[in-house]
């Protein structure tokens, strides 16, 4: 049986080669290959229509883009990568000589083997891209160029998934499809979703993954379900989480919410090196989900963030660069902080003038013998029952009730499920 890590660096492979952009065939062609895993419905938006302060742009595609140099060489093939031409470039079929070619193309001069990913959405323009060893080596002389695309009224594409759970309640899991060739960002975030709703089980929450071009896609979607906005009670927006780095979480703008608090105990309680960021207008999606019309409690688990590893946005960020047990682990922490989230409930205790008595319960023993494994392991359960019993007030929930008592999550979970059973706390309903 192939191992979960196979399975989503495998996705992620076959995602790669593909030419995706905000609109277009690509898009669609990795949909269809992410609807072999989960039904995901596909939705078409067509251009022009109005979404908040934007509009959905033309669609863009694209067959084939080279350029031949006086030596009648092919120099530059797309075929090769799609990062060579500027994504949304318009079509164009000319000869140029050397010295204007140049002012059309862009390269990293400090990364001279890198090719860059450059786009250029809302400013019809054409380009290409290279590496800055291969511009500087470029003859001078008259130079053929051609760029096989098409600018036209179509769709913006889109694809949603729902898990349904005993409540309406929603927590959103949003990546971004958009990117052509770019491993870490943010095919890893594809593959992460892909693999959070294909392995779905039975839920409290309802959980809603997105799978959209970023910015305007998160613009569309918000602007199209508006209504709905109000179940998405958590979520967070799955990039750049394959690399060899450390977790990054980074809050969101509410900045203290329940899923702000899951996401930090787990990454505190991971013995891992990691870092916590506040919430900035800069970055990913959560830019639209937590603007302040929405202000959703939508923070993002990351590996090194985006703009601050130096393959980001070039060639380098290519298969090589993506570590599958770093994939799998942030996938694990995923699904941690949805696990807190769904047991996260507040309790009543139902005996609060003294402890009651817990050894006529079974819930109490007497240690007197060591420190073998089982005491220990007793001792805790213990502690945490006298915790739950304290701190049940409708007040704390049973994360804040970990956090002060710096017993683990999964242990104060088990004792409050022994606890209810004997009829000594009760789920706080907040409604009453
Ligand atoms: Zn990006």
């Amino acid at each position: 049986m192939m191992t979960l890590e196979n399975e989503m660096y495998n996705l992620l492979s076959e995602l790669y080669p593909i030419c995706r952009s905000i609109t277009g065939n690509g898009v669609r062609k990795s949909l269809k290959i992410i609807k072999k895993y989960i039904d995901l419905e596909i939705h078409e938006i067509p251009t022009g229509t109005k979404v908040f302060d934007w509009e959905v742009p033309k669609e863009w595609n694209i067959d084939d883009a080279y350029i031949i140099d006086p030596n009648g060489r092919k120099i530059l093939d797309f075929k090769n990568s799609n990062l060579h031409v500027v994504q949304y470039s318009k079509p164009i079929k000319t000869k140029m000589n050397l010295d204007e070619l140049k002012s059309h193309i862009y390269s990293i001069p400090e990364q001279p083997k890198n090719i860059p990913y450059v786009t250029s959405y809302y400013n019809e323009t054409w380009g290409f891209c290279m590496s800055h060893n291969q511009l500087q080596n470029l003859i001078p002389g008259e130079y053929e160029i051609c760029i096989d695309s098409s600018l036209s009224n179509g769709n913006l594409t889109y694809g949603e998934f729902l898990h349904k759970g005993k409540t309406e309640d929603e927590i959103l899991t949003s990546c971004y499809v958009c990117h052509p060739s770019m491993a870490n960002d943010n095919l890893s975030g594809v593959s992460l979703t892909t693999f959070l709703a294909k392995n779905m089980h039975p839920t409290n929450y309802s959980y809603r993954f997105l799978f959209i071009p970023e910015t305007i896609g998160a613009i569309t979607w918000l602007a199209l379900n508006e209504e709905n906005t109000s179940k998405i009670k958590h979520g967070l927006i799955a990039t750049c989480v394959g690399d060899n780095g450390s977790l990054t979480y980074k809050k969101s703008r509410q900045g203290n919410t329940e899923i702000d608090k899951a996401a930090c105990y787990i990454l505190e309680k991971s013995n891992e090196k990691y870092n916590i960021s506040e919430f900035s207008p800069i970055g990913s999606d959560e830019r639209q989900f937590c603007s302040p019309g929405f202000n959703l409690s939508i923070g993002s688990l990351m590996r090194t963030p985006y703009m601050k590893f130096s393959e980001y946005h070039t060639s380098a960020d290519n298969l090589e660069f993506i570590k599958k047990e770093k994939l799998k682990d942030t996938y694990e922490k995923y699904i941690s902080i949805y696990d807190i989230l769904e047991n996260n409930k507040k309790y009543v205790n139902l005996n609060p003038k003294c402890e009651p008595q817990l050894g006529r319960r079974g819930l109490y023993h007497d240690i007197n013998n060591g420190h073998n494994l089982e005491t220990k392991d007793r001792f805790l359960l213990e502690s945490a029952i006298l915790w739950i019993l304290n701190l049940s007030d409708g007040k704390n929930s049973l994360l804040d009730i970990a956090i002060k008592s710096n017993i683990k999550f999964s242990i104060i979970k088990r004792a409050v499920d022994s606890l209810k059973n004997c009829g000594l706390v009760k789920e706080f309903n907040e409604t009453i």
